[in-house]
């Protein structure tokens, strides 16, 4: 949830990443022009039954995805290995994530209205103060979150299997089919399950960051972060500190590019850190994110220990002939923040809505073309802000001066609007030309500030 106030950022261009269309150059004795090929939406109608379309993983990305689809007049198959799976994750959601995705409000454990910023050492900056009183960050245990999303799938018309994907044969021609190769855990045959297979026209990869799927296509690899949080209960008393407020602890005790965090839940608290250049150091950054916060959490009990990698970036490649990657399979998650749950869900939804329009409600055949307007539309609406927090990290968080320097700025009352705007509804919402000018100042007297006294710590460490 770091802040992706400063605007002046936004001015960044995209890159072209993947390969989005063919392009044939034609020299000419004047001019040389470029001539698009672009698939022409003739594709072969669909005949006896309607597209078939398998969705590997059921978390927010795969449920959402499912959903979609079977709205939408597709076959839709769902693959889950663990059906009660528990993905080690804060929990933490955007509001607008409610809305957009309609979710109901008993799903939703805590409403945090209050987030305390704590620097390295440990001057804490209350950065809720702007929010008005409906706002909120929703706090959700996903196991609740993933199996309501997968439910909906269900009702809608998907058939969700429990089963684990294990490889797919890539079409040998045009049109021909996927074949899914799985383990069926329904059929009760023991802990294995049973190998089975099942033939579709398309696929989508939500299976989280170590995608099978995304091996499969050969879609290339992505640095990641390990992150590791710990589920401590801790009394009633000392619960109701944490009733509406969540804490992010930045400092190198912490994590040296990341930061720890206590997140509230129902009826314990979630504790974690994160990153990507130490990860062999994880339990130690662990230890001190736990010391900081000890005064709060004193005397609990550690009910749980969880550790998932989480993708710094997108794959090189995201979309090959009728498969797509989506989530964090894609690498969908953002820097400084670590947010990855609504973008998992959007862009499940954003590619199934690709797939329904270009087969025509499940009538036609698919084809690369029909994906890749999933992939332009997301990143012609996200990269932007893909590119803040990336800024914003390599920025604030190098150095312990830099992050005392971001603490301060988070007191800011226009840097809070800005932050919580942003987070809470996903856009860069347009600001106050004065007060753009008082942060841009602001920001780089913090900045100085940090620079000085980084070089006296050197100095004292000499
Ligand atoms: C410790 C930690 C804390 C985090 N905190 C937050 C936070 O507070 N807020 C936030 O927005 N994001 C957070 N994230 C990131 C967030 O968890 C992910 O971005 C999000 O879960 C991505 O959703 P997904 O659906 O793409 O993948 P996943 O949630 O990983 O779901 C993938 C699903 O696929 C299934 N699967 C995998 N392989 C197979 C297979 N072969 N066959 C069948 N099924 C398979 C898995 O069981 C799983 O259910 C955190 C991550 C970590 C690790």
């Amino acid at each position: 949830m770091a802040s992706i106030a400063l605007k002046s950022f936004v001015g960044l261009r995209q890159t072209t990443s993947e390969n989005k269309s063919i392009v044939l150059s034609k020299p000419t004795t004047q001019t040389r022009r470029n001539f698009r090929i672009n698939a022409s939406k003739s594709s072969p109608r669909v005949t006896g039954r309607n597209l078939r379309v398998a969705v590997v993983g059921g978390g927010p990305a795969g449920g959402a995805a499912a959903e979609t689809l079977a709205k939408g007049g597709v076959e839709t198959f769902l693959f889950e290995r663990k059906l009660d799976n528990c993905k080690p994750c804060g929990g933490a959601i955007p509001l607008c994530m409610v809305g957009e995705f309609d979710l109901p409000l008993d799903i939703i454990d805590r409403r945090v209205t209050k987030m305390k910023m704590i620097s390295p050492s440990n001057v804490a900056v209350d950065i809720g103060r702007t929010l008005k009183p409906h706002e909120y960050i929703g706090m959700v245990r996903r196991e609740v979150l993933d199996a309501y999303l997968r439910d909906r799938a269900t009702t809608a018309g998907a058939t969700v299997i429990n089963g684990l994907f294990l490889k797919m044969d890539l079409p040998k021609s045009t049109g021909s089919p996927y074949v899914l190769h799985y383990s069926d855990y329904d059929s009760k045959t023991g802990g294995a399950g049973e190998k089975k297979t099942v033939e579709v026209d398309a696929v989508i990869g939500a299976d989280g960051a170590n995608s099978r799927v995304a091996k499969n296509i050969n879609a290339g690899e992505y640095e990641y972060a390990i992150a590791f949080q710990e589920r401590i209960k801790i009394s009633d008393d000392k619960m109701k500190y944490y009733e509406d407020l969540a804490e992010m602890y930045v400092g190198d005790d912490v994590s040296p590019d990341f930061y720890g965090w206590v997140f509230p839940k129902c009826d314990h608290v979630a504790v974690g850190t994160g990153t990507v250049t130490h990860k062999g150091d994880i339990k130690k950054l662990q230890t001190a994110t736990r010391l900081r916060a000890r005064d709060k959490i004193e005397g609990g009990k550690i009910i749980r220990v969880e550790a998932h990698p989480i993708p710094e970036h997108p794959r090189p490649r995201r979309v090959l002939d009728r498969v797509a990657l989506v989530g964090d399979a894609a690498g969908y998650v953002t820097k400084c923040s670590g947010e990855g749950i609504y973008f998992a869900a959007k862009s499940g939804r954003m590619c199934a809505e690709a797939i329904v329009e270009g087969s025509e409600n499940g009538k036609r055949m698919v084809d690369e073309s029909d994906l890749r307007k999933y992939l332009e539309k997301w990143d012609k609406t996200y990269w932007p802000t893909y590119k803040v927090l990336d800024v914003l990290q390599k920025v604030f968080y190098r150095s312990n001066p830099a992050r005392e320097a971001f603490v301060e700025m988070c007191a800011d009352e226009y840097v809070q609007k800005m932050t919580f705007d942003s987070y809470l509804y996903k856009k860069v919402v347009p600001g106050n030309p004065l007060d753009d000018l008082k942060l841009a100042v602001n920001t780089i007297g913090s900045l100085v500030r940090a620079n000085a006294l980084r070089r006296e710590m050197e100095k004292l460490s000499v």
